[in-house]
């Protein structure tokens, strides 16, 4: 089976503003004929690019959600700002937002790591299938909002993946730079395959995507960064009016590139304990050098096991929870980047 089983209450060709729901059949013992409902809105107005906005891919990652939120009320009153066509889901993965979980507590699983996706699978994968399908190629930009969940801190930035084309890596570049964070991250894939952004780039799509901090508090300063770095990209492509924003205006240094594209950047706790995160993001490391110290609670006796960088850089995420189990990722140093590779 190839069709997507999701129905769309809003139509996507029709012009003006529309608010609905995507309807994902689901079975659970009290629901036989159920329904999941992801609100979902499409501001059409003519001529233009048309840009998907999202966040809640993750559950338990909410500045994204809050801006898409609040992106919908603003377009709601006044649609006449919008060039083309911006279709908006503020949470993706919307039974594990509301459980202010990761994974989805319908099937288990990361929406994440479900692409391409399936048209007859879990709900989960039915999402993927229907972005993959249906969205996807309606979209010349995709904004996925992220932010490390409950388990990793990051240096709030906007990140993406070093795309092999250079003209989509160029819009990118571009795109990324109009989120105006201190920092901009190129990744790599070290956790699984199946990501949207993943998805996304293989369609030809200008992908942009953040990580936007991490953990249940999130500071008004990450809301700021978040609504505003949305609002100027949406600017920068031309899909909302207005003047674009730069850091020079803002009395900000050009943003840093930096980037973490060898395994080895990615460090993972030896064995399980109590997790001390020793540095503050965005701080130098030296190569060597400790960034945490594992403790270990049974064993007062034993000295803490140190976490070190293996190459000098910045360290730009850590771990979230203090308690480790062996083979979490508990910090992400990054190296500043070639210019030439952005070009
Ligand atoms: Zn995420």
């Amino acid at each position: 089976m190839s069709a997507t089983q999701i129905h769309s209450t809003v139509d996507f060709a029709r012009p003006g503003k529309q608010q609905g729901t995507l309807c994902i059949p689901y079975s659970y013992n009290l629901g036989g004929w159920a329904n999941l409902l992801v609100p979902i809105a499409v501001v059409n107005n003519g001529p233009g690019p048309t840009a998907l906005v999202m966040a809640g891919n993750h559950g338990d990652e909410y500045p994204g959600q809050v801006a898409t939120l609040r992106l919908m009320r603003e377009l709601d009153a006044r649609p006449e700002q919008v060039r083309g066509r911006l279709i908006l889901i503020p949470a993706l993965n919307m039974p594990a937002a509301k459980a202010a979980t990761r994974l989805s507590p319908l099937d288990g699983r990361n929406l994440n790591r479900s692409f391409p996706g399936r048209a007859d699978g879990s709900p989960t994968e039915m999402i993927a299938h229907y972005l993959t399908t249906v969205l996807f190629p309606l979209a010349d930009i995709v904004i996925d909002m992220h932010t490390g969940g409950r388990s990793v801190d990051f240096y709030p930035c906007a990140h993406m993946h070093l795309v092999e084309d250079r003209q989509q890596r160029r819009q990118m570049v571009a795109g990324t730079l109009a989120w105006n964070s201190d920092f901009a991250f190129l990744y790599a894939d070290i956790a699984g395959t199946g990501l949207l952004p993943v998805e996304a780039e293989r369609q030809g799509k200008i992908v942009i995507t953040t990580e936007m901090g991490g953990g249940e508090p999130v500071s008004a300063a990450v809301h700021r960064l978040t609504q505003t770095g949305l609002r100027n990209v949406l600017v920068h492509f031309g899909l909302l009016e207005g003047k674009k924003v730069t850091r020079a205006e803002l009395n900000l240094p050009p943003t840093r590139w930096v980037q973490s594209l060898d395994r080895e950047d990615y460090r993972f706790a030896p064995e399980s304990g109590i997790y001390e995160t020793l540095l503050p993001l965005g701080n130098e490391v030296e190569r060597g050098q400790p960034v945490g110290l594992i403790h270990f609670l049974e064993r007062p006796d034993r000295e803490p096991t140190p976490v070190v960088a293996n190459t000098a850089g910045v360290l730009l995420a850590t771990r979230g929870p203090s308690l480790v189990a062996q083979g979490d990722c508990v910090a992400c140093i990054a190296h500043d980047v070639d210019p030439a590779i952005l070009e």
